[in-house]
């Protein structure tokens, strides 16, 4: 990309896109219709294999809820980015998206839309394989858990106009699926659009009712 310039996108249901983002740059994605859920994959631009490790992020933050003032840590304890919003719920680090495969366990059902597909779609131009796209960091995703170790997913909470905003702290490359899941309370059982921007820190940013504007309705 330009440098000091800004790029956005509209994600459709069930898109996906892949962003490079500098050190020092933000990267937002928001919810344009309201109760969906991105999975996001990240990655040192400089070293591929230096990805985002979601043992490592909660271990180091000591906690498995990305909440704004954490840090997403790679695999060898790189501080990749740090979440500095996240309007609504908490940010899920553990758990793998959703793929093929374990929509065939859970469903019975071959070939539905997942995030492992959409994910290795955004990076194959980075020639990203199965094994670069199995850990990520999945903002507004609602996982309650119990003191016996029972968890049950339910509906997110993000409604249109909420958001996330990651700051790079290395140059990234970053995967955003616009999660397909529609068998689940993951995105309320109707996925539905984002919208992901990158740019300075600095710069200001669209709002809800500009995307809506560009975006046109639902
Ligand atoms: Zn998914």
């Amino acid at each position: 990309m330009a440098r000091n310039a800004t790029q956005e996108i509209l994600l459709d249901p069930r898109a996906h896109t892949a962003s490079e983002v500098d050190a020092g740059e933000a990267l937002r994605i928001t919810v344009v219709d309201g109760q969906q859920v991105p999975d996001i994959v990240l990655w040192a631009r400089a070293d591929p294999a230096d990805r985002l490790s979601p043992t490592a992020s909660q271990l180091l933050n000591e906690s498995y809820l990305m909440m704004p003032g954490c840090v997403l840590y790679s695999q060898r304890a790189t501080a990749l980015a740090e979440v500095e919003a996240c309007t609504a719920g908490a940010g899920v680090i553990v758990g793998g998206s959703c793929s093929g495969p374990l929509n065939y366990a859970r469903f019975g059902i071959p070939d539905t839309p997942n995030c492992r597909t959409n994910l290795l779609a955004a990076g194959a131009p980075y020639g990203a394989e199965e094994a670069d796209v199995q850990h990520i960091y999945c903002p507004f995703m609602t996982i309650r858990r119990d003191a016996d170790g029972s968890y049950v997913i339910d509906l997110p909470e993000a409604e249109s106009g909420d958001y996330v905003e990651l700051l790079a702290l290395v140059d990234l490359v970053v995967l955003t699926s616009n999660c397909p899941q529609e068998r689940t309370p993951t995105n309320a059982f109707n996925p539905s659009r984002l919208h992901v921007w990158v740019g300075p820190h600095g710069a200001s940013r669209p709002t809800i009712d500009t995307i809506l504007e560009e975006a046109g309705g639902a």
